[in-house]
């Protein structure tokens, strides 16, 4: 997870308690319990610049050390996303990721490149369980901007984005790359092609949406863990 607001309603949900850091990277913070089944890895405060470590460098580096520390046979890209009103999109809403997932603001026209830059990993069919707990699902992509110039609206136009972030392809990448199952689960904090400046909006819902992720996470935590490994 990339927020500190996303992760700590879950962390509290899940009755986690904190890991011991990294000694490398002493800013990734993870928090587990005794019974080893979760761990919530939060890519934390960035030591240059004092804030929250977004994007998919963070999300990457993350994802490689917890994966090496932990062994997961699942990883979860967690979080909140922007949506887009013309594909149903609405504040609040809980997307499963489903189809490939693509980092839709990378370009190389090179033979092979293109692919290996757009990624399109993998991510699990979890149709039949999102469905189960109520929540959608639809092609989910990332970029490093908050903001989202035309290129990068129509490549997510023509990939069918319905969850716009800036973490879960990068952790989509490491995991497919380790061999682990791979799921994004986003809630939307603010519509992409609606009338509302992003960034007033994003902040505006970024606490509810924390709420909602509380709630979700652990109930996709739970079906993964109990009918799925
Ligand atoms: N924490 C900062 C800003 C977060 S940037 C603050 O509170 O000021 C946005 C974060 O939320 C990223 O981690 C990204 O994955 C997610 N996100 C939410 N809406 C997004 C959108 N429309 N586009 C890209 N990422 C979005």
């Amino acid at each position: 997870m990339a927020l500190r607001a996303e992760a700590m309603p879950v962390v509290d949900r899940l009755g986690l308690e904190a890991l011991p850091p990294w000694e490398s990277m002493p800013w990734v913070e993870a928090y587990g319990s005794s019974d080893e089944r979760v761990r919530i890895v939060v890519n934390g405060v960035d030591p240059l610049h004092g804030v929250d470590s977004i994007g998919t460098t963070a999300g990457a580096l993350t994802a490689a050390v917890a994966i090496e520390r932990f062994e997961p046979t699942w990883v979860v890209s967690a979080g909140t996303a922007g949506g887009f009103a013309s594909r149903g999109g609405r504040v609040g809403q809980v997307i499963v990721a489903s189809g490939p997932i693509i980092h839709h603001d990378r370009r190389v026209d090179l033979e092979g490149y293109d692919s290996f830059a757009r990624g399109e990993y993998p991510t699990a069919n979890l149709a039949a369980e999102a469905e189960l707990l109520g929540f959608n699902t639809g092609p989910c992509s990332s970029g490093d901007s908050l903001d989202a110039p035309p290129q990068d609206i129509a490549a997510m136009q023509a990939h069918g984005t319905v969850a716009k972030d800036m973490e879960a392809a990068a952790v989509a990448g490491v995991a497919a790359r380790a061999g682990c199952q791979f799921t994004a689960l986003k809630v939307i904090t603010d519509i992409v092609d609606g009338p509302e400046p992003t960034v007033e909006e994003f902040l505006s819902n970024l606490a509810h949406a924390g709420q909602v992720l509380g709630t979700a996470l652990p109930q996709l935590l739970d079906v993964l863990s109990t009918s799925l490994t």
